[in-house]
Protein backbone atom coordinates (compact mmCIF):
# COMPACT_ATOMS: atom_id res chain seq x y z
CA UNK A 1 0.00 0.00 0.00
CA UNK A 2 1.45 3.23 -1.02
CA UNK A 3 0.39 6.66 0.06
CA UNK A 4 0.42 9.94 -1.92
CA UNK A 5 -0.50 13.73 -2.62
CA UNK A 6 -3.21 14.45 -4.88
CA UNK A 7 -3.80 18.32 -5.87
CA UNK A 8 -7.27 19.67 -6.05
CA UNK A 9 -8.36 23.59 -5.62
CA UNK A 10 -9.29 24.17 -2.86
CA UNK A 11 -6.91 22.51 -1.51
CA UNK A 12 -7.90 19.77 1.16
CA UNK A 13 -6.79 19.87 4.21
CA UNK A 14 -5.66 16.12 4.25
CA UNK A 15 -5.74 13.42 1.43
CA UNK A 16 -5.08 9.73 1.27
CA UNK A 17 -4.35 8.00 -1.58
CA UNK A 18 -4.66 4.34 -1.94
CA UNK A 19 -3.36 3.51 -5.52
CA UNK A 20 -5.63 0.49 -6.81
CA UNK A 21 -6.91 -0.36 -9.93
CA UNK A 22 -10.33 -0.68 -8.20
CA UNK A 23 -10.49 2.09 -5.97
CA UNK A 24 -13.76 4.34 -4.85
CA UNK A 25 -13.07 7.58 -5.13
CA UNK A 26 -15.23 9.36 -2.17
CA UNK A 27 -15.28 12.68 -1.72
CA UNK A 28 -15.61 13.82 2.29
CA UNK A 29 -16.81 17.32 3.14
CA UNK A 30 -16.15 17.54 6.96
CA UNK A 31 -14.57 20.88 8.66
CA UNK A 32 -13.74 19.18 11.72
CA UNK A 33 -10.48 17.86 11.13
CA UNK A 34 -10.60 15.20 14.07
CA UNK A 35 -13.61 13.96 12.69
CA UNK A 36 -11.89 13.73 8.70
CA UNK A 37 -8.76 12.41 10.18
CA UNK A 38 -10.47 9.78 12.04
CA UNK A 39 -12.42 8.88 8.95
CA UNK A 40 -9.33 8.86 6.61
CA UNK A 41 -8.05 6.52 9.41
CA UNK A 42 -10.57 3.92 9.17
CA UNK A 43 -11.36 4.40 5.41
CA UNK A 44 -6.92 3.66 5.16
CA UNK A 45 -6.83 0.90 7.08
CA UNK A 46 -9.60 -1.05 5.83
CA UNK A 47 -7.94 -3.88 4.59
CA UNK A 48 -10.77 -5.45 2.13
CA UNK A 49 -11.76 -2.00 0.79
CA UNK A 50 -9.39 0.28 -1.31
CA UNK A 51 -10.45 4.05 -1.32
CA UNK A 52 -8.89 7.40 -2.59
CA UNK A 53 -10.50 9.60 -0.13
CA UNK A 54 -10.29 13.49 -0.95
CA UNK A 55 -11.23 15.72 1.89
CA UNK A 56 -12.70 19.41 1.99
CA UNK A 57 -13.61 21.63 4.51
CA UNK A 58 -16.60 23.55 3.10
CA UNK A 59 -19.63 22.92 0.66
CA UNK A 60 -18.16 25.02 -1.91
CA UNK A 61 -14.99 23.47 -2.00
CA UNK A 62 -16.76 20.43 -2.16
CA UNK A 63 -18.58 21.59 -5.37
CA UNK A 64 -15.66 23.06 -7.16
CA UNK A 65 -14.10 19.21 -6.26
CA UNK A 66 -17.57 17.65 -7.58
CA UNK A 67 -17.36 19.93 -11.11
CA UNK A 68 -13.13 18.96 -11.70
CA UNK A 69 -13.30 14.94 -11.00
CA UNK A 70 -15.91 12.43 -10.62
CA UNK A 71 -16.91 9.85 -7.10
CA UNK A 72 -18.10 7.22 -6.39
CA UNK A 73 -19.68 8.61 -3.44
CA UNK A 74 -19.64 11.49 -1.26
CA UNK A 75 -19.36 11.71 2.51
CA UNK A 76 -20.80 14.64 3.89
CA UNK A 77 -21.19 16.12 7.35
CA UNK A 78 -24.07 18.65 7.62
CA UNK A 79 -22.89 21.01 10.17
CA UNK A 80 -20.45 22.13 7.42
CA UNK A 81 -20.03 26.03 7.38
CA UNK A 82 -21.80 27.50 4.20
CA UNK A 83 -23.66 30.65 2.86
CA UNK A 84 -26.89 28.47 1.57
CA UNK A 85 -28.05 27.33 5.04
CA UNK A 86 -28.08 23.59 6.21
CA UNK A 87 -31.34 22.47 5.06
CA UNK A 88 -30.26 22.85 1.04
CA UNK A 89 -26.78 20.85 1.54
CA UNK A 90 -27.94 17.89 -0.01
CA UNK A 91 -30.04 18.97 -2.14
CA UNK A 92 -27.69 21.35 -3.89
CA UNK A 93 -24.76 18.56 -4.33
CA UNK A 94 -27.40 16.28 -5.76
CA UNK A 95 -28.30 19.08 -8.19
CA UNK A 96 -24.45 19.20 -9.05
CA UNK A 97 -23.62 15.49 -9.28
CA UNK A 98 -27.61 13.43 -9.32
CA UNK A 99 -25.69 10.03 -9.31
CA UNK A 100 -23.39 10.58 -6.62
CA UNK A 101 -24.79 8.49 -3.82
CA UNK A 102 -24.44 10.66 -0.60
CA UNK A 103 -23.78 9.45 3.35
CA UNK A 104 -24.45 11.85 5.93
CA UNK A 105 -22.63 11.90 8.41
CA UNK A 106 -24.46 13.99 11.39
CA UNK A 107 -24.02 14.88 15.39
CA UNK A 108 -28.32 14.22 16.08
CA UNK A 109 -29.08 10.83 16.82
CA UNK A 110 -32.65 10.78 16.55
CA UNK A 111 -34.95 9.57 13.57
CA UNK A 112 -36.36 12.80 12.16
CA UNK A 113 -33.29 13.71 11.00
CA UNK A 114 -32.36 10.69 9.60
CA UNK A 115 -35.35 10.54 7.21
CA UNK A 116 -35.77 13.71 6.72
CA UNK A 117 -31.63 13.30 5.19
CA UNK A 118 -32.99 10.57 3.24
CA UNK A 119 -36.15 12.59 1.94
CA UNK A 120 -33.60 15.17 0.63
CA UNK A 121 -31.94 12.46 -1.47
CA UNK A 122 -28.62 10.97 0.53
CA UNK A 123 -28.68 7.19 0.26
CA UNK A 124 -27.73 6.77 4.04
CA UNK A 125 -27.08 8.57 7.42
CA UNK A 126 -24.37 7.82 9.92
CA UNK A 127 -24.17 9.03 13.49
CA UNK A 128 -20.66 10.34 14.28
CA UNK A 129 -19.15 8.23 17.56
CA UNK A 130 -21.39 5.57 16.62
CA UNK A 131 -19.76 3.78 13.53
CA UNK A 132 -16.93 1.99 13.17
CA UNK A 133 -14.82 0.96 10.07
CA UNK A 134 -17.29 -2.05 9.15
CA UNK A 135 -19.97 0.23 9.32
CA UNK A 136 -18.90 2.92 7.64
CA UNK A 137 -17.83 0.73 4.59
CA UNK A 138 -20.95 -1.02 4.68
CA UNK A 139 -22.54 2.32 4.74
CA UNK A 140 -20.57 3.56 2.06
CA UNK A 141 -20.77 -0.01 -0.17
CA UNK A 142 -24.75 -0.24 0.13
CA UNK A 143 -25.26 4.02 -0.86
CA UNK A 144 -23.47 3.10 -4.14
CA UNK A 145 -25.65 0.01 -4.79
CA UNK A 146 -28.68 2.17 -3.64
CA UNK A 147 -27.98 4.53 -5.92
CA UNK A 148 -27.68 2.50 -8.44
CA UNK A 149 -30.57 1.15 -8.33
CA UNK A 150 -32.21 4.21 -7.96
CA UNK A 151 -30.56 4.47 -11.13
CA UNK A 152 -31.24 1.76 -13.32
CA UNK A 153 -34.85 2.77 -11.92
CA UNK A 154 -34.66 5.82 -13.64
CA UNK A 155 -33.40 4.47 -16.45
CA UNK A 156 -35.75 1.77 -17.21
CA UNK A 157 -38.88 4.81 -16.37
CA UNK A 158 -37.46 6.36 -18.67
CA UNK A 159 -36.96 4.04 -21.42
CA UNK A 160 -40.90 3.05 -20.63
CA UNK A 161 -41.88 6.47 -21.15
CA UNK A 162 -40.04 7.38 -24.57
CA UNK A 163 -41.44 3.37 -25.35
CA UNK A 164 -45.07 4.49 -24.70
CA UNK A 165 -44.56 8.17 -26.46
CA UNK A 166 -43.61 5.59 -29.64
CA UNK A 167 -46.18 2.75 -29.27
CA UNK A 168 -48.58 6.59 -28.89
CA UNK A 169 -47.32 7.45 -32.28
CA UNK A 170 -46.94 4.37 -33.71
CA UNK A 171 -51.15 3.84 -33.15
CA UNK A 172 -51.79 7.35 -33.76
CA UNK A 173 -50.93 6.65 -37.41
CA UNK A 174 -53.02 4.49 -40.17
CA UNK A 175 -50.48 5.09 -42.87
CA UNK A 176 -48.55 1.88 -42.50
CA UNK A 177 -45.74 3.73 -43.98
CA UNK A 178 -44.99 6.89 -41.92
CA UNK A 179 -45.10 4.02 -38.98
CA UNK A 180 -42.27 2.57 -40.31
CA UNK A 181 -40.14 5.18 -41.30
CA UNK A 182 -40.82 6.70 -37.79
CA UNK A 183 -40.23 3.46 -35.74
CA UNK A 184 -36.81 3.01 -38.03
CA UNK A 185 -35.87 6.50 -37.65
CA UNK A 186 -37.15 6.54 -33.39
CA UNK A 187 -35.14 3.09 -32.19
CA UNK A 188 -31.89 4.20 -34.01
CA UNK A 189 -32.08 7.33 -32.11
CA UNK A 190 -33.05 5.87 -28.77
CA UNK A 191 -30.74 2.51 -28.95
CA UNK A 192 -27.76 4.80 -30.48
CA UNK A 193 -26.68 2.60 -33.27
CA UNK A 194 -25.65 3.44 -36.79
CA UNK A 195 -29.02 2.12 -38.59
CA UNK A 196 -31.94 1.07 -38.70
CA UNK A 197 -33.70 -0.87 -41.07
CA UNK A 198 -37.33 -2.89 -41.45
CA UNK A 199 -37.45 -5.34 -43.95
CA UNK A 200 -40.21 -7.39 -45.16
CA UNK A 201 -40.08 -11.09 -46.70
CA UNK A 202 -41.73 -12.90 -48.53
CA UNK A 203 -42.54 -16.67 -48.86
CA UNK A 204 -41.21 -17.65 -52.31
CA UNK A 205 -42.23 -20.98 -52.56
CA UNK A 206 -45.14 -20.64 -54.42
CA UNK A 207 -43.47 -18.46 -56.97
CA UNK A 208 -39.81 -18.62 -57.47
CA UNK A 209 -39.12 -16.75 -60.71
CA UNK A 210 -41.21 -14.16 -60.88
CA UNK A 211 -40.77 -10.42 -61.04
CA UNK A 212 -44.00 -10.08 -58.06
CA UNK A 213 -41.34 -11.30 -55.36
CA UNK A 214 -40.85 -9.21 -52.87
CA UNK A 215 -38.54 -9.48 -49.96
CA UNK A 216 -38.08 -5.33 -49.70
CA UNK A 217 -36.13 -2.89 -47.26
CA UNK A 218 -39.33 -1.16 -46.72
CA UNK A 219 -37.68 1.35 -44.11
CA UNK A 220 -34.64 2.55 -43.14
CA UNK A 221 -32.57 4.96 -41.19
CA UNK A 222 -28.88 6.16 -40.95
CA UNK A 223 -27.81 4.31 -44.76
CA UNK A 224 -25.94 6.61 -46.32
CA UNK A 225 -27.15 8.52 -49.20
CA UNK A 226 -27.83 6.98 -52.09
CA UNK A 227 -27.10 3.67 -50.58
CA UNK A 228 -30.07 1.90 -51.12
CA UNK A 229 -30.33 2.76 -54.84
CA UNK A 230 -27.18 0.77 -55.35
CA UNK A 231 -28.95 -2.59 -56.87
CA UNK A 232 -25.62 -4.74 -55.39
CA UNK A 233 -25.54 -3.37 -51.84
CA UNK A 234 -29.28 -3.38 -51.77
CA UNK A 235 -29.45 -6.91 -53.01
CA UNK A 236 -26.31 -7.83 -50.42
CA UNK A 237 -28.67 -6.02 -47.69
CA UNK A 238 -31.97 -8.02 -48.94
CA UNK A 239 -29.84 -11.00 -48.28
CA UNK A 240 -28.22 -10.19 -45.39
CA UNK A 241 -31.83 -9.45 -43.76
CA UNK A 242 -33.17 -13.09 -45.28
CA UNK A 243 -30.53 -14.63 -43.19
CA UNK A 244 -31.61 -13.10 -40.49
CA UNK A 245 -35.20 -13.69 -41.00
CA UNK A 246 -34.36 -16.97 -41.56
CA UNK A 247 -33.98 -17.70 -38.22
CA UNK A 248 -37.01 -16.61 -36.89
CA UNK A 249 -35.83 -15.27 -34.20
CA UNK A 250 -34.06 -12.68 -31.67
CA UNK A 251 -30.56 -12.36 -33.38
CA UNK A 252 -28.31 -10.42 -30.69
CA UNK A 253 -24.65 -10.55 -32.53
CA UNK A 254 -22.28 -8.84 -30.77
CA UNK A 255 -19.12 -9.22 -33.06
CA UNK A 256 -20.40 -10.54 -36.65
CA UNK A 257 -16.56 -11.54 -37.06
CA UNK A 258 -16.29 -13.91 -33.82
CA UNK A 259 -19.93 -15.05 -34.29
CA UNK A 260 -20.75 -18.78 -35.33
CA UNK A 261 -21.82 -18.08 -38.65
CA UNK A 262 -20.23 -19.77 -41.81
CA UNK A 263 -17.34 -17.38 -43.69
CA UNK A 264 -19.85 -16.89 -46.41
CA UNK A 265 -22.55 -15.07 -44.25
CA UNK A 266 -19.93 -13.70 -42.29
CA UNK A 267 -18.67 -11.99 -45.53
CA UNK A 268 -22.23 -11.21 -46.42
CA UNK A 269 -22.67 -9.54 -43.56
CA UNK A 270 -19.58 -7.55 -43.56
CA UNK A 271 -19.72 -6.02 -47.05
CA UNK A 272 -23.01 -4.68 -45.34
CA UNK A 273 -20.84 -3.24 -43.09
CA UNK A 274 -22.75 -5.05 -40.21
CA UNK A 275 -20.68 -5.48 -36.99
CA UNK A 276 -22.87 -5.76 -33.88
CA UNK A 277 -26.29 -6.64 -35.01
CA UNK A 278 -29.48 -6.66 -33.19
CA UNK A 279 -32.69 -8.32 -35.06
CA UNK A 280 -36.09 -8.86 -33.63
CA UNK A 281 -38.67 -10.80 -36.35
CA UNK A 282 -42.01 -9.54 -36.88
CA UNK A 283 -44.97 -11.87 -36.51
CA UNK A 284 -48.22 -11.05 -38.31
CA UNK A 285 -51.32 -12.99 -37.04
CA UNK A 286 -53.71 -14.84 -39.50
CA UNK A 287 -53.80 -16.82 -42.23
CA UNK A 288 -50.52 -16.13 -44.62
CA UNK A 289 -51.92 -14.95 -47.91
CA UNK A 290 -50.67 -15.73 -51.33
CA UNK A 291 -48.33 -13.33 -53.49
CA UNK A 292 -51.29 -12.53 -55.61
CA UNK A 293 -53.54 -11.77 -52.64
CA UNK A 294 -50.42 -10.03 -51.01
CA UNK A 295 -50.22 -8.35 -53.79
CA UNK A 296 -53.44 -7.11 -54.54
CA UNK A 297 -53.71 -5.75 -50.46
CA UNK A 298 -50.23 -4.81 -50.34
CA UNK A 299 -49.69 -1.43 -48.93
CA UNK A 300 -46.58 -0.66 -50.85
CA UNK A 301 -47.85 -2.53 -54.08
CA UNK A 302 -46.94 1.01 -55.76
CA UNK A 303 -43.64 0.42 -54.96
CA UNK A 304 -42.93 -3.33 -55.86
CA UNK A 305 -41.18 -3.06 -59.29
CA UNK A 306 -39.18 -0.25 -59.10
CA UNK A 307 -38.06 -0.96 -55.71
CA UNK A 308 -36.48 -4.18 -57.04
CA UNK A 309 -35.23 -4.66 -60.29
CA UNK A 310 -35.57 -8.36 -61.56
CA UNK A 311 -31.88 -9.17 -61.59
CA UNK A 312 -31.45 -8.22 -57.92
CA UNK A 313 -34.45 -10.46 -56.92
CA UNK A 314 -33.04 -13.23 -59.01
CA UNK A 315 -29.84 -12.95 -57.00
CA UNK A 316 -32.18 -13.56 -54.06
CA UNK A 317 -34.26 -15.75 -55.52
CA UNK A 318 -32.01 -18.53 -57.40
CA UNK A 319 -28.51 -18.23 -55.49
CA UNK A 320 -29.50 -19.04 -51.95
CA UNK A 321 -32.96 -20.81 -52.75
CA UNK A 322 -31.91 -23.00 -49.45
CA UNK A 323 -32.84 -20.11 -46.87
CA UNK A 324 -36.31 -19.08 -48.38
CA UNK A 325 -39.18 -19.32 -45.98
CA UNK A 326 -41.21 -22.27 -46.07
CA UNK A 327 -45.21 -21.21 -46.03
CA UNK A 328 -47.60 -22.58 -43.80
CA UNK A 329 -47.44 -22.88 -40.25
CA UNK A 330 -43.79 -24.06 -39.84
CA UNK A 331 -43.27 -20.50 -40.77
CA UNK A 332 -44.91 -19.13 -37.80
CA UNK A 333 -43.70 -18.65 -34.01
CA UNK A 334 -47.39 -20.01 -33.35
CA UNK A 335 -49.58 -21.72 -35.81
CA UNK A 336 -51.41 -19.21 -37.15
CA UNK A 337 -48.55 -16.80 -37.29
CA UNK A 338 -46.41 -15.96 -40.24
CA UNK A 339 -42.86 -13.87 -40.53
CA UNK A 340 -44.05 -10.42 -42.06
CA UNK A 341 -40.40 -9.34 -41.44
CA UNK A 342 -37.56 -7.94 -39.44
CA UNK A 343 -36.87 -4.96 -37.63
CA UNK A 344 -32.95 -5.05 -37.29
CA UNK A 345 -30.79 -2.97 -35.94
CA UNK A 346 -26.76 -2.19 -36.27
CA UNK A 347 -23.70 -0.73 -35.70
CA UNK A 348 -20.81 -0.35 -38.25
CA UNK A 349 -18.11 0.15 -36.55
CA UNK A 350 -16.79 -1.17 -32.72
CA UNK A 351 -18.43 -4.47 -31.34
CA UNK A 352 -21.43 -4.00 -29.25
CA UNK A 353 -22.78 -6.00 -25.98
CA UNK A 354 -26.62 -6.20 -26.89
CA UNK A 355 -28.48 -5.64 -23.22
CA UNK A 356 -31.42 -7.76 -22.29
CA UNK A 357 -33.41 -4.70 -22.14
CA UNK A 358 -32.44 -3.22 -25.77
CA UNK A 359 -33.81 -6.64 -26.92
CA UNK A 360 -36.95 -6.41 -24.59
CA UNK A 361 -37.36 -2.91 -25.98
CA UNK A 362 -37.05 -3.91 -29.86
CA UNK A 363 -39.84 -7.02 -29.25
CA UNK A 364 -41.82 -4.85 -27.58
CA UNK A 365 -41.42 -2.43 -30.65
CA UNK A 366 -41.80 -5.23 -33.40
CA UNK A 367 -45.02 -6.06 -31.97
CA UNK A 368 -46.74 -2.79 -32.12
CA UNK A 369 -45.74 -2.29 -35.81
CA UNK A 370 -47.17 -5.53 -36.41
CA UNK A 371 -50.40 -4.46 -34.76
CA UNK A 372 -49.94 -1.53 -36.67
CA UNK A 373 -49.59 -2.60 -40.05
CA UNK A 374 -52.43 -5.22 -39.61
CA UNK A 375 -54.71 -1.91 -38.86
CA UNK A 376 -53.32 -0.53 -41.72
CA UNK A 377 -54.35 -2.99 -44.14
CA UNK A 378 -58.21 -3.20 -42.43
CA UNK A 379 -58.32 0.79 -42.48
CA UNK A 380 -57.53 0.20 -46.11
CA UNK A 381 -59.83 -2.36 -46.73
CA UNK A 382 -62.31 -0.57 -45.01
CA UNK A 383 -61.48 2.48 -47.04
CA UNK A 384 -62.48 0.51 -50.30
CA UNK A 385 -65.10 -0.78 -48.91
CA UNK A 386 -66.20 2.84 -48.22
CA UNK A 387 -65.25 3.79 -51.59
CA UNK A 388 -67.48 0.75 -53.27
CA UNK A 389 -70.12 1.94 -50.75
CA UNK A 390 -70.28 5.39 -52.18
CA UNK A 391 -70.03 4.27 -55.49
CA UNK A 392 -73.19 1.90 -55.20
CA UNK A 393 -75.28 4.88 -53.59
CA UNK A 394 -74.57 7.43 -56.13
CA UNK A 395 -74.64 4.88 -59.35
CA UNK A 396 -77.44 4.37 -61.33
CA UNK A 397 -77.53 0.19 -61.16
CA UNK A 398 -79.16 -0.73 -64.98
CA UNK A 399 -77.38 1.82 -66.82
CA UNK A 400 -74.05 2.27 -64.76
CA UNK A 401 -73.88 6.06 -64.94
CA UNK A 402 -74.58 8.40 -62.52
CA UNK A 403 -78.28 8.29 -60.41
CA UNK A 404 -80.46 11.25 -59.89
CA UNK A 405 -79.27 12.05 -56.05
CA UNK A 406 -75.70 12.47 -57.60
CA UNK A 407 -76.89 14.51 -59.88
CA UNK A 408 -78.45 16.95 -57.40
CA UNK A 409 -75.48 16.53 -55.55
CA UNK A 410 -73.44 17.72 -58.46
CA UNK A 411 -75.75 20.17 -59.55
CA UNK A 412 -75.99 22.31 -56.18
CA UNK A 413 -72.19 22.47 -56.03
CA UNK A 414 -71.83 23.40 -59.80
CA UNK A 415 -74.52 25.94 -59.16
CA UNK A 416 -72.61 27.63 -56.58
CA UNK A 417 -69.15 27.37 -57.90
CA UNK A 418 -69.96 28.97 -60.86
CA UNK A 419 -72.20 31.23 -59.38
CA UNK A 420 -69.30 32.22 -57.40
CA UNK A 421 -66.68 32.36 -60.79
CA UNK A 422 -69.61 34.06 -63.09
CA UNK A 423 -69.41 31.56 -65.42
CA UNK A 424 -71.52 29.55 -67.82
CA UNK A 425 -73.83 26.17 -66.47
CA UNK A 426 -75.11 24.58 -69.29
CA UNK A 427 -77.87 21.43 -69.15
CA UNK A 428 -78.87 18.88 -71.49
CA UNK A 429 -82.80 16.84 -70.96
CA UNK A 430 -82.70 13.72 -73.35
CA UNK A 431 -85.71 11.76 -73.47
CA UNK A 432 -86.42 8.43 -75.34
CA UNK A 433 -88.43 8.95 -78.08
CA UNK A 434 -91.36 6.80 -78.51
CA UNK A 435 -90.12 4.31 -75.53
CA UNK A 436 -92.98 3.10 -74.45
CA UNK A 437 -93.93 1.68 -77.47
CA UNK A 438 -90.20 0.11 -77.79
CA UNK A 439 -90.86 -1.93 -74.77
CA UNK A 440 -93.93 -3.12 -75.27
CA UNK A 441 -93.10 -4.33 -79.00
CA UNK A 442 -89.71 -5.36 -78.16
CA UNK A 443 -90.54 -6.15 -73.95
CA UNK A 444 -89.19 -4.71 -70.73
CA UNK A 445 -85.90 -6.36 -70.77
CA UNK A 446 -84.57 -5.11 -74.53
CA UNK A 447 -86.21 -2.03 -73.04
CA UNK A 448 -83.36 -1.78 -70.04
CA UNK A 449 -80.87 -3.24 -72.80
CA UNK A 450 -81.63 0.10 -74.80
CA UNK A 451 -81.23 2.51 -72.11
CA UNK A 452 -78.11 1.35 -70.97
CA UNK A 453 -76.89 1.36 -74.49
CA UNK A 454 -78.31 5.38 -74.85
CA UNK A 455 -76.42 6.00 -71.37
CA UNK A 456 -72.74 4.20 -72.78
CA UNK A 457 -73.81 7.27 -75.81
CA UNK A 458 -74.17 9.87 -73.83
CA UNK A 459 -71.59 9.22 -71.25
CA UNK A 460 -69.11 8.23 -73.66
CA UNK A 461 -69.53 11.53 -75.52
CA UNK A 462 -69.14 13.98 -72.21
CA UNK A 463 -65.27 13.76 -71.59
CA UNK A 464 -64.54 16.94 -69.74
CA UNK A 465 -63.66 16.61 -66.12
CA UNK A 466 -66.48 18.04 -64.36
CA UNK A 467 -68.94 17.38 -66.90
CA UNK A 468 -71.45 14.56 -65.51
CA UNK A 469 -74.23 12.62 -67.13
CA UNK A 470 -76.56 11.07 -65.35
CA UNK A 471 -79.98 9.02 -65.40
CA UNK A 472 -82.93 11.64 -64.74
CA UNK A 473 -85.31 9.04 -64.28
CA UNK A 474 -87.23 5.99 -66.35
CA UNK A 475 -86.26 6.71 -69.79
CA UNK A 476 -84.57 10.32 -69.80
CA UNK A 477 -80.91 11.72 -69.31
CA UNK A 478 -79.18 14.62 -68.25
CA UNK A 479 -75.78 15.70 -68.90
CA UNK A 480 -74.43 18.90 -66.69
CA UNK A 481 -71.71 20.94 -68.33
CA UNK A 482 -69.81 23.43 -66.23
CA UNK A 483 -68.18 26.26 -67.74
CA UNK A 484 -70.15 25.65 -71.35
CA UNK A 485 -71.77 28.29 -73.62
CA UNK A 486 -75.41 27.29 -74.97
CA UNK A 487 -72.94 26.48 -78.28
CA UNK A 488 -70.75 24.43 -76.13
CA UNK A 489 -73.83 22.54 -74.76
CA UNK A 490 -75.52 22.08 -78.46
CA UNK A 491 -71.97 20.46 -79.93
CA UNK A 492 -72.04 17.91 -77.22
CA UNK A 493 -76.42 16.92 -77.48
CA UNK A 494 -75.52 16.96 -81.50
CA UNK A 495 -72.68 14.72 -80.93
CA UNK A 496 -74.75 12.34 -78.60
CA UNK A 497 -77.78 12.49 -81.07
CA UNK A 498 -75.20 11.33 -84.20
CA UNK A 499 -73.40 8.66 -81.87
CA UNK A 500 -77.46 7.42 -81.60
CA UNK A 501 -78.00 7.47 -85.43
CA UNK A 502 -75.08 5.22 -85.94
CA UNK A 503 -75.52 3.02 -83.51
CA UNK A 504 -78.72 2.32 -85.00
CA UNK A 505 -80.57 0.49 -82.30
CA UNK A 506 -83.58 -0.94 -84.02
CA UNK A 507 -87.18 0.91 -83.26
CA UNK A 508 -89.77 -0.77 -85.36
CA UNK A 509 -92.01 1.30 -83.67
CA UNK A 510 -90.79 4.65 -83.79
CA UNK A 511 -92.67 7.25 -85.83
CA UNK A 512 -89.57 9.12 -86.68
CA UNK A 513 -86.85 6.78 -87.51
CA UNK A 514 -86.65 3.17 -87.71
CA UNK A 515 -83.96 3.49 -84.91
CA UNK A 516 -84.06 4.42 -81.21
CA UNK A 517 -83.48 8.37 -81.56
CA UNK A 518 -83.86 11.21 -78.19
CA UNK A 519 -85.00 14.82 -78.06
CA UNK A 520 -83.15 17.30 -76.44
CA UNK A 521 -83.99 20.29 -74.21
CA UNK A 522 -80.98 22.45 -73.63
CA UNK A 523 -80.77 25.36 -70.78
CA UNK A 524 -77.66 27.53 -70.10
CA UNK A 525 -77.41 30.35 -67.20
CA UNK A 526 -75.07 31.89 -65.09
CA UNK A 527 -76.36 31.04 -61.73
CA UNK A 528 -77.26 33.30 -59.32
CA UNK A 529 -77.13 32.74 -55.64
CA UNK A 530 -81.16 34.42 -55.84
CA UNK A 531 -82.61 31.37 -57.95
CA UNK A 532 -82.77 27.96 -57.81
CA UNK A 533 -80.87 25.66 -59.91
CA UNK A 534 -84.40 23.90 -60.38
CA UNK A 535 -84.99 26.74 -62.84
CA UNK A 536 -82.13 25.74 -65.26
CA UNK A 537 -84.14 22.01 -64.86
CA UNK A 538 -87.24 23.69 -65.48
CA UNK A 539 -85.92 25.67 -68.78
CA UNK A 540 -83.87 22.48 -70.06
CA UNK A 541 -87.47 20.59 -69.34
CA UNK A 542 -89.60 23.65 -71.38
CA UNK A 543 -86.78 22.91 -73.91
CA UNK A 544 -87.40 19.28 -74.49
CA UNK A 545 -91.21 19.88 -74.27
CA UNK A 546 -90.83 22.09 -77.10
CA UNK A 547 -88.45 19.49 -78.71
CA UNK A 548 -91.46 16.53 -78.72
CA UNK A 549 -94.26 18.96 -79.55
CA UNK A 550 -92.01 19.55 -82.88
CA UNK A 551 -91.63 16.49 -83.52
CA UNK A 552 -89.22 14.72 -82.04
CA UNK A 553 -85.58 13.38 -82.65
CA UNK A 554 -84.21 17.05 -82.32
CA UNK A 555 -82.44 19.88 -79.67
CA UNK A 556 -84.46 22.50 -78.35
CA UNK A 557 -82.76 25.59 -76.26
CA UNK A 558 -84.73 26.82 -73.72
CA UNK A 559 -86.07 30.78 -74.88
CA UNK A 560 -83.57 32.77 -72.64
CA UNK A 561 -80.23 30.46 -73.92
CA UNK A 562 -78.09 33.43 -75.84
CA UNK A 563 -77.34 31.44 -79.32
CA UNK A 564 -76.49 31.84 -82.48
CA UNK A 565 -76.74 28.22 -84.05
CA UNK A 566 -76.52 28.47 -88.27
CA UNK A 567 -74.90 25.43 -89.74
CA UNK A 568 -76.64 22.45 -88.46
CA UNK A 569 -80.15 21.69 -90.45
CA UNK A 570 -81.19 19.53 -88.10
CA UNK A 571 -81.17 21.81 -84.78
CA UNK A 572 -83.60 22.92 -84.01
CA UNK A 573 -83.34 26.04 -82.27
CA UNK A 574 -85.82 28.61 -80.66
CA UNK A 575 -84.37 32.00 -79.38
CA UNK A 576 -87.78 33.74 -79.27
CA UNK A 577 -90.17 31.42 -78.77
CA UNK A 578 -91.94 31.21 -75.15
CA UNK A 579 -91.81 28.38 -73.48
CA UNK A 580 -95.39 27.29 -72.24
CA UNK A 581 -94.97 25.69 -68.79
CA UNK A 582 -95.74 23.26 -67.18
CA UNK A 583 -94.76 21.01 -70.59
CA UNK A 584 -96.43 17.00 -70.06
P1 LIG B 1 -92.14 10.21 -75.95
O1 LIG B 1 -91.72 9.80 -77.33
O2 LIG B 1 -93.09 11.37 -76.01
O3 LIG B 1 -91.04 10.46 -75.06
O4 LIG B 1 -92.99 9.02 -75.42
P2 LIG B 1 -92.42 7.81 -74.58
O5 LIG B 1 -93.22 6.60 -74.94
O6 LIG B 1 -90.97 7.69 -74.73
O7 LIG B 1 -92.68 8.30 -73.13
P3 LIG B 1 -93.59 7.80 -72.01
O8 LIG B 1 -93.37 8.75 -70.85
O9 LIG B 1 -94.99 7.61 -72.47
O10 LIG B 1 -93.05 6.40 -71.62
C1 LIG B 1 -91.80 6.23 -70.95
C2 LIG B 1 -91.59 4.76 -70.83
O11 LIG B 1 -90.31 4.44 -70.32
C3 LIG B 1 -92.61 4.13 -69.93
C4 LIG B 1 -91.83 3.19 -69.07
O12 LIG B 1 -92.32 1.88 -69.12
C5 LIG B 1 -90.46 3.22 -69.68
N1 LIG B 1 -89.46 3.05 -68.68
C6 LIG B 1 -89.17 3.88 -67.65
N2 LIG B 1 -88.16 3.37 -66.90
C7 LIG B 1 -87.82 2.19 -67.47
C8 LIG B 1 -86.86 1.19 -67.17
O13 LIG B 1 -86.12 1.26 -66.22
N3 LIG B 1 -86.77 0.13 -67.99
C9 LIG B 1 -87.59 0.00 -69.07
N4 LIG B 1 -87.47 -1.08 -69.82
N5 LIG B 1 -88.49 0.91 -69.34
C10 LIG B 1 -88.63 1.99 -68.59
MG1 LIG C 1 -90.27 10.58 -70.69
MG1 LIG D 1 -89.87 9.28 -74.04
Amino acid sequence: MRLCKLTCQPAPIAIVVLISNHSLKVLLVEDNLADATLIADLLGSFSDAIFCLQIVRSLEEGIECLRVAEFDAILLDLSVPDDLGRSDTIAILKARSPTVPIVVLTDQNDQHTALSVLRSGAQDCLVKGRFNRTLLVRAIHYAIERQRIEEQLRQQAQRERVLSKMIENIRSSIDATSILQNTVAEVRQFLKTDRVLIYRCQSFAEKIDTEEQKCQIVASDGLPEGYIDNPNIRSTLAMSCLFLAESKSVQAISDVSAAELTDSWKELMADCEMVAVLSVPIWQSGEKKSIDEISSNSIWENEKDEDYPEDSMALLALEKPQILLESGSKSGSENDNYLWGILTAYNCTGVRQWQQWEIEFLKHLANQVAIAIEQSQLYRKLAIANQKLQQLATTDGLTQIANRRQFDHVLMLEWRRLGREELPLSLILFDIDFFKPYNDFYGHLAGDECLYQVAKAIASAVKRAGDLSARYGGEEFVVLLPNTSAEGANMIARKICDRLERLKLPHARSEVEPYVTLSCGIATTIPSPQESPDSLIHNADGALYQAKAEGKNRICHASNNLINITNNQDTAVNQDAAMPFPYH
